[in-house]
């Protein structure tokens, strides 16, 4: 289905959430003070528009108050931020996820009503350090600080076995919500679904669980 976003700051993360956005298929307004980062979008968004982020009445203007998700992506200027998520809140937009730059700045973010705080860097650090972690691990997200979902390589010692053979979640707590092989995603899989070597594994639980079975059933 169709969205609506509107992307604030236009900078690597801010013109990278946009223009994949708009490559999916969603009506994304994008804003940003700098000539320059406005033009080089205009291919990349549905509207870019020159606009000072703190300009309550620009924004107004552009309807922005309409608009159900707003990502403001301002990561040097704190203060624009700040105020920009404060406006956005003011003004009803339900979802307001906005790029953190450090703690502070997380932590009067979250006072002021963001939905959600991003932390690029320190997110996919983490993922990377994950993915490092275990030559199995391909993929890492975590769901909370107890529970991840991750996307394991299946070995031979798990091929040509049935899911019921497997007995995953009786054995390790965790459970397989997809198989990929290849182009093919089987979601929320059968009992009798075979396992071959090389699919992939999409597995959700405990991240002590996932590990035992990362370590001892693969
Ligand atoms: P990144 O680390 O993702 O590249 P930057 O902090 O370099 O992030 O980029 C932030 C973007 O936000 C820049 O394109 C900048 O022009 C824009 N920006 C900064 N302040 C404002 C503001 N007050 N109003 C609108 N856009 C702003």
């Amino acid at each position: 289905m169709k969205k609506q976003f509107v992307v604030i700051g236009l900078g690597r993360f801010g013109s990278s959430v946009c223009s994949q956005l708009h490559n999916i298929g969603h009506d994304v307004l994008a804003i940003d003070n700098d000539p320059d980062h406005v033009k080089e979008m205009s291919e990349f968004a549905s509207h870019v528009v020159l606009a000072d982020a703190t300009d309550e009445n620009a924004l107004k203007s552009f309807g922005v108050r309409n608009f159900d998700h707003a990502i403001i992506a301002i990561g040097d200027n704190i203060q624009p931020s700040i105020l920009c998520t404060l406006i956005l809140k003011d003004m009803g937009v339900k979802k307001v996820w906005v790029k953190a730059q450090n703690l502070q700045h997380k932590k009067v973010l979250k006072k002021v009503g963001a939905d959600r705080i991003i932390q690029p860097e320190q997110e996919m650090g983490i993922r990377i350090a994950n993915q490092l972690d275990s030559d199995k691990i391909i993929d890492h997200i975590g769901l909370s600080k107890e529970y991840s979902i991750i996307e394991l390589v299946a070995t031979k010692k798990i091929s040509n076995k049935t899911i019921v053979d497997l007995d995953i979640r009786a054995k390790y707590g965790c459970t397989i919500l997809a198989i990929k092989r290849g182009e093919k995603v089987n979601i929320s899989p059968s009992p009798n679904d075979m396992v071959n070597q090389e699919d992939i594994l999409v597995v959700m639980g405990k991240n002590n669980n996932l590990k035992r079975f990362e370590e001892k059933g693969l």
